[in-house]
C-alpha cells in the first residue's frame, strides 16, 4: 500500500482547488499517509527543495472558503523538457513519493501522464548516474498519478463538471444581472466576453441563465451572414422594447475562416449598423476569482477524498487515472483517454468540424444550444392555436428558480403554438378563476427574479374547492397543467387523481416539477431552489467564521430543511463546519455529552471557533436553544456558546446559476413531456427528476412509493453517503494539535 503521496495544483487556477487539496491532505492523514504539498505546480517540482513540504492537518485549515490555490500554480517550461522532468522524478524519489495527485486542466493532466510514462527510464538513469546516493529510501518502480479536473472552462472529458466551473458561471451570471439593470436604465446594449479559449460552456450556460439576446461559442459554425443575424436580433429586441439586449461571446469564438471573432469587433458592428450606444465588458479574471461556491467546494472535497481512497483501496493496481463526477457518481477514467478526448474537441474545431465538436461535448451541450436559440427568439415559431390552454402554477413555499421554470416551460409551449395561463397564487387562482395569460415577451426577464411572479401559496383543499376547480378547468379550457412545487404539491395531485372518476375535468395530463429548498423530493437528486439555499447558508457560515475576535466560541447555526438533512449536511461539508445534526439521525443526550467533551478538548488545544449546524427538525426536544444552554452550562466557563437561526435568509435572493439552469432544463422538459402527452391524448400525472441519465419523467404513483411518507423525505437519499467524508474532513487533528476549521 502507498505510504507517501504528494498533491499539487497546476495550470490556470480555479476556485475550489483549495478544497481539493484540503481533502487530499486530511483524508491522506486519516489513512496514515505522509502527504507532501508541492508549491508552484510543476515549476516547484522541478525546482525541489522547499517547494516540496510535508503538510499537516492544520496547514489546510481556513482554506476552504478562499479562492485560488494556496499551493500556488505556475506554467512551467522546464517541465516540458526531459531534463526538467528528470529533476522532478529525482525530487519525488528523494522523498519516497509513490503517488502524485495533480489538480489542473488538460495540460496539467498531460504533464502528469508524461511524467508517469517516463518514470522508469528516469529512475534507471538516476540510479546509474553519478550521484545515486541522493536517494536513500526504497526505489519506487512506478509512479501512480491521480488527476482531478480543475478548470473553470469545464472542458475536460470524464467529468460532468470540473472544479471551478460552477463558481465561474455564478460570477458571470451575477455580472449579467448587474449589467442588465444598468442596461435597462440607459437603454444600452452590452457585449460581454467570457473566458473559454476552446470551450463555449461558460458563454452558453450563462446565456441560458442570464437570458441574453445572442451567444457566440467556438463549437458553432459561424455562417458568412452571422453579423446580419445578430444585428437583426438586437435591433428587433430594441424595437419591441425589451429592457436590455446582451450579446455574450466566448473568447474562443471564430469566424467561418477560423480567425478569432474579437469582442471589440462585435461592439463596432452593432454600433455602426444600428447607431446605438454599445458597451463592451470583458469579464476576464473576475471569473476565476473569489470564494468558491458550495457546489465547487463539495465537488472538490468529494474528489480529493476519493483520490486517496482510490489509491488506498486498490493497492494492487498502478493508477494513472482522472477522477471525475459523472451523474453525481465519482468515476475513474484513464488519464490518457481524458487528455486525448479533451483535446479532440479542440482539434475538431480547428479543422472546422463543428458538428463533431458539439457531438463530443455531449448531448447536454447541443440541447442547451438549441434551447437558447428557442428562448432568444423575438417571436415564437408558431401562431397560437385556439384549442385550449396549458396552465402553470407554483405551489407551496417559494423556491429560488421557480420563475425560470415558469418562464422556460411557458415559452417552450408558446413556441409550439400552445397558449399558457399562469395561475395566480397556485390553486387559489384555479379556485377563484384568477388566471393571467403569459406573454412571450414578458417572460424573458423572469429568469433571474427571486420568488414567484405568478405567486405561490400554501393552501389546504376544502371539500367545496373541487367542484370550483373542475368548473374553472372547463371554463378556461385548460387541457394540461404544469405544477412547480414540493411534497405538498405532489400530495395535492395524488388527491386530485383519486377524484378523477367524480370529476371528468381532472382527466388532463399533469407534469410536476420538483422545487423546494429542502431537497426532499422523490426521483430527483436536486430540486429547484436547494442550491441557492445551500449557497446562502454557506455564505452566512463563512461570515460567522470571520467574526472578529471570536475566541473559544461554539456556534450552533440552525438551518432549514424540514425533515431532510440535505441543507445541514451539505452546508457543513462546504463550510467546513465541525458537525451537522440531522433529522435522519436525530440527537441523543449521550451524543450531546460527547460533543461537549470534544469542544472542551478542541478549545484546550487552541481551537478558536467551532461551528455546528443543526437542521430545524433534527430533534423535537433538543432544540437549538436547549443545546446552547446545555453546552454553556457544561462548558464550565471554558468556552462560550452562541446561536444563529438563519431563517428566511436561506430562501431569498436571486437564484444561483445552477438553480436557473436546472429550472430552465426542467421547464423545457416539462413542456416537452406535456406536449407529447397532449398529442398522445394521455392524462397521466408525471413527476420530473434529475438523476442517472439526466432529467426523466416518472408516473406520480411510482414516485410516491419512493417516499417515506411519515417523515416527508425520500426513503433513500444519495447525500447521506457523504456523511463519512464530511466527518473525516472536519474532525479534529489526530493527536490534537492546533486545529483550525
Ligand atoms: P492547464 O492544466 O490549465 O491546461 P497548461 O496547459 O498551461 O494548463 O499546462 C500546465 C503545465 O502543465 C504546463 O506549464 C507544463 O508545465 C505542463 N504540461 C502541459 N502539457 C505538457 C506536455 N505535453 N508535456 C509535459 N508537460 C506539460
Amino acid at each position: 500500500m502507498v505510504k507517501t503521496i504528494a498533491v499539487m495544483t497546476s495550470g490556470g487556477d480555479a476556485p475550489g482547488m483549495n478544497a481539493a487539496i484540503r481533502a487530499v491532505v486530511r483524508r491522506g492523514l486519516d489513512c496514515e499517509l505522509a502527504v507532501y504539498g508541492i508549491f508552484n505546480g510543476y515549476e516547484g517540482l522541478v525546482q525541489g527543495g522547499e517547494a516540496l513540504r510535508l503538510l499537516r492537518w492544520d496547514d489546510v485549515g481556513g482554506v476552504l472558503q478562499k479562492g485560488g490555490t494556496f499551493l500556488g500554480t505556475a506554467r512551467s517550461e522546464r517541465f516540458r523538457t526531459r531534463e526538467g522532468r528528470g529533476q522532478a522524478v529525482l525530487h519525488l524519489l528523494q522523498r519516497g513519493v509513490e503517488a502524485l495527485v495533480v489538480i489542473g486542466g488538460d495540460g496539467s493532466l498531460m504533464g502528469a501522464q508524461v511524467l508517469a510514462s517516463e518514470w522508469a527510464e528516469h529512475v534507471a538513469q538516476i540510479q546509474g548516474g553519478s550521484t545515486p546516493q541522493e536517494i536513500t529510501g526504497r526505489i519506487v518502480p512506478q509512479l501512480q498519478v491521480i488527476g482531478l479536473p480543475g478548470s473553470i472552462d469545464n472542458d475536460l472529458y470524464g467529468t460532468d463538471m470540473s472544479i471551478g466551473a460552477d463558481t465561474a458561471l455564478n460570477r458571470i451570471v451575477q455580472a449579467l444581472d448587474n449589467l442588465s439593470s444598468t442596461a435597462a436604465s440607459h437603454q444600452r446594449t452590452f457585449v460581454v466576453e467570457t473566458m473559454g479559449r476552446h470551450c463555449g460552456y461558460l458563454a452558453l450556460l450563462s446565456s441560458l441563465a442570464g437570458a441574453t439576446s445572442w451567444v457566440l461559442v467556438p463549437e458553432e459554425e459561424m455562417g458568412l451572414r452571422w453579423h446580419q443575424k445578430m444585428v437583426e436580433a438586437v435591433d428587433q429586441a430594441r424595437r419591441i422594447g425589451r429592457a436590455h439586449q446582451m450579446v455574450i461571446v466566448a473568447e474562443g469564438a471564430k469566424h467561418a475562416d477560423g480567425l478569432p471573432i474579437r469582442s471589440e469587433e462585435i461592439k463596432t458592428i452593432l454600433n455602426d449598423r444600428l447607431g446605438i450606444d454599445v458597451r463592451l465588458t470583458v469579464l476576464g479574471h473576475v471569473q476565476r476569482g473569489g470564494s468558491p461556491t458550495a457546489f465547487d467546494r463539495i465537488l472538490a472535497s468529494r474528489l480529493g477524498a476519493a483520490a486517496v481512497d482510490f489509491l488506498v483501496r486498490n493497492p494492487e493496481r498502478v493508477h494513472q487515472h482522472m477522477l471525475g463526477l459523472q451523474k453525481n457518481v465519482v468515476v475513474a477514467t484513464p488519464l490518457l483517454e481524458v487528455v486525448e478526448k479533451s483535446q479532440a474537441v479542440r482539434i475538431e474545431i480547428e479543422n472546422g468540424n463543428y458538428s463533431r465538436a458539439q457531438e463530443l461535448r455531449g448531448e447536454g451541450f447541443r440541447n442547451t444550444l438549441n434551447l437558447v436559440k428557442v428562448l432568444s427568439r423575438i417571436t415564437p415559431a408558431r401562431e397560437l392555436r385556439e384549442d385550449g390552454f396549458v396552465a402553470v402554477l407554483t405551489d407551496g413555499a417559494d423556491a429560488p428558480g421557480m420563475n425560470a421554470a415558469v418562464s422556460v416551460a411557458a415559452r417552450c409551449l408558446i413556441n409550439e403554438g400552445i397558449p399558457v395561463y399562469g395561475l395566480r397564487d397556485a390553486f387559489l387562482g384555479l379556485i377563484k378563476g384568477d388566471l393571467i395569460e403569459l406573454d412571450w415577451h414578458d417572460l424573458v426577464g423572469w429568469v433571474n427574479r427571486p420568488g414567484s411572479e405568478i405567486g405561490t401559496a400554501r393552501y389546504e383543499f376544502r371539500e367545496e374547492d373541487f367542484a370550483r376547480i373542475a368548473e374553472n378547468l372547463a371554463r378556461f379550457r385548460i387541457k394540461g397543467l404544469i405544477a412547480i412545487g414540493g411534497w405538498d404539491t405532489y400530495l395535492k395531485f395524488e388527491h386530485l387523481m383519486k377524484l378523477r372518476e367524480q370529476f371528468e375535468e381532472f382527466k388532463i395530463p399533469v407534469v410536476l416539477v420538483p422545487a423546494t429548498i429542502d431537497n426532499s423530493l422523490p426521483c430527483t437528486e436536486f430540486a429547484i431552489g436547494a442550491d441557492t439555499a445551500l449557497n446562502n447558508i454557506v455564505e452566512a457560515v463563512d461570515k460567522i467564521r470571520h467574526t472578529a475576535g471570536a475566541t473559544r466560541r461554539a456556534f450552533i447555526v440552525e438551518v432549514m430543511g424540514r425533515q431532510c438533512g440535505f441543507l445541514a449536511l451539505m452546508a457543513a461539508l462546504a463550510s467546513g463546519s465541525e458537525k451537522a445534526y440531522l433529522p435522519e439521525i436525530g440527537i441523543s443526550l449521550a451524543e450531546l455529552n460527547q460533543d461537549v467533551e470534544i469542544l472542551k478538548t478542541s478549545f484546550a488545544c487552541g481551537k478558536r471557533m467551532v461551528i455546528y449546524l443543526r437542521n430545524e427538525h433534527s430533534s423535537h426536544h433538543y432544540t437549538t436553544d436547549f443545546i446552547r444552554r446545555l453546552m454553556e452550562e457544561e462548558s464550565k466557563d471554558q468556552f462560550e456558546v452562541r446561536t444563529a437561526i438563519l431563517g428566511h435568509v436561506q430562501r431569498g435572493g436571486s437564484p444561483t446559476a445552477f438553480d436557473r439552469l436546472l429550472a430552465s432544463r426542467m421547464g423545457a422538459f416539462a413542456a416537452k413531456t406535456l406536449f407529447q402527452a397532449l398529442q398522445g391524448q394521455e392524462f397521466e400525472v408525471q413527476v420530473l427528476g434529475l438523476r442517472g441519465r439526466g432529467i426523466e419523467a416518472t408516473p406520480l404513483s411510482l414516485a410516491l412509493q419512493e417516499m417515506d411518507r411519515q417523515h416527508g423525505r425520500p426513503k433513500r437519499q444519495w447525500f447521506m453517503e457523504l456523511i463519512e467524508v464530511a466527518n473525516v474532513l472536519a474532525k479534529h487533528a489526530p493527536l490534537c494539535t492546533i486545529a483550525a476549521e
